[in-house]
């Protein structure tokens, strides 16, 4: 093993969208000069940042978690206005409630909708005539967007490289220990050469569902999270659904949002789309575990039942599948809430692990983040 020349300031582990947002704003608002970005793969944003639902949540989604609700319609306005390149608006966003089966009724999401001040209206005879009635209580148009993480990505290695902040690609953390005179030592293992070791001030965990795989000194701290192989359907959709996103609530139902970062759209199923869930612990490495799963695609069980709701879809062409790691804290199992997760490790001081949850938290992150440095 070799000790890296130089100390940093701050590691930044994990090139995601929180890892590549904390990296530039140690570097361009904390005044940090030294920040080395590190990540295992061999681009940034490829791993959660890319594969999800791509939803910008503006709190339609969270009935059951007002405190949820109401933080996604405060950071939507600020995502939107920070990364514009990144937002696709031109689509008619449409919630529908089931009728049966769901765990909102129509006229208390309606008045869910209000009490967050969400933009609700019901829709017109055209878009409800795309819904099966029999299943289907009422059709509303929202004001809900999404994102092309390729443009997030772009953005990422361009602002990072103009604040010569130092990207590792390619490159593994083990482990981060307390190195002499109060450093803290992180050991990297890039895909090849030698392990090495780089010593900071700060390192900041931010490998969402890798959280708890790095080993640490001192007492044992892991969060509480609960892994989940999640499979998305990309799909191309047939003209009458081209440019809709539709989400119907609340219970075992399904999503077809735009995917802007192939210009597709992705399909998901409350039922289907989850394959495989566990307690996450130490040792236990998600990301071997998505490698060593055989990735069988439930496309046709999501889309015979969508099929069901919306008929149009029965006429979308399959592209593929994205399957993920999903990652999310225990505790918010039941109400589906979305809070960061911001801790200090107990006995390092100066390491942080980090957890957005959704993509718009980001400004939820950078609020702690300031307090606590
Ligand atoms: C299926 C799915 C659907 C989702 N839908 C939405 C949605 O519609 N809207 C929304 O806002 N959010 C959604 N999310 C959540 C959103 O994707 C995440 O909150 C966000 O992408 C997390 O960003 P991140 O940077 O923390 O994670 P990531 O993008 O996963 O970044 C973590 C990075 O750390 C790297 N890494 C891990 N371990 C190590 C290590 N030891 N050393 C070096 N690098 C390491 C990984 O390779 C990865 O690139 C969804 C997530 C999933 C999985």
């Amino acid at each position: 093993m070799s000790a890296a020349d130089e100390r940093q300031d701050a590691v930044v582990i994990g090139g995601g969208f929180y890892g590549a947002a904390i990296a530039l704003y140690l570097a361009r608002r904390r005044g940090f000069r030294r920040t080395l970005l590190v990540e295992r793969e061999a681009a940034l944003l490829s791993r959660a940042s890319y594969n999800n639902q791509a939803r910008v949540h503006n709190g339609y989604h969270y009935p059951r978690c007002l405190t949820t609700a109401y933080r996604s319609r405060i950071n939507l306005p600020r995502f939107v206005q920070d990364w514009p390149q990144a937002v696709k608006r031109d689509f008619t966003a449409l919630y529908a409630v089931a009728r049966r089966n769901s765990r909102v009724t129509a006229r208390q999401f309606e008045r869910f909708c209000r009490e967050i001040g969400a933009p609700i209206e019901p829709a017109g005879p055209e878009l409800r005539g795309l819904f099966e009635p029999q299943l289907i209580e009422a059709v509303f148009r929202v004001e809900e967007y999404a994102f092309d993480s390729t443009a997030l990505a772009a953005w990422a290695g361009r602002e990072l490289e103009a604040s010569a902040v130092q990207v590792r690609l390619g490159t593994r953390a083990t482990a981060v220990s307390r190195g002499p005179r109060n450093v803290l030592r992180v050991a990297l293992r890039p895909e090849r050469g030698d392990e090495e070791r780089v010593d900071c001030r700060y390192v900041f965990n931010c490998t969402y569902s890798g959280l708890n795989q790095l080993l640490t000194d001192g007492p044992d701290h892991h969060a509480g999270l609960k892994q989940e192989i999640a499979e998305m359907a990309l799909i191309e959709a047939p003209p009458a659904l081209a440019g809709l996103g539709i989400t119907v609530m609340d219970g075992p139902f399904f999503s077809l949002m735009p995917f802007p970062a192939r210009n597709l759209h992705s399909l998901s199923h409350v039922r289907y789309t989850p394959h495989l869930h566990w307690e996450d612990a130490a040792g236990i490495d998600p990301y071997r575990k998505l490698e060593g799963y055989p990735r069988t695609s439930r496309f046709d069980r999501m889309l015979r039942d969508v099929g069901r709701y919306l008929p149009a879809v029965l006429d979308a062409t399959y592209v593929e599948s994205l399957f993920e790691v999903k990652t999310v804290l225990q505790k918010n199992e039941g109400d589906d809430g979305r809070p960061i997760l911001f801790e200090r490790h107990p006995g390092l001081p100066g390491c942080f692990s980090i957890l957005g949850g959704k993509i718009d938290n980001i400004y939820d992150v950078l609020e702690r983040l300031e307090d606590a440095l």
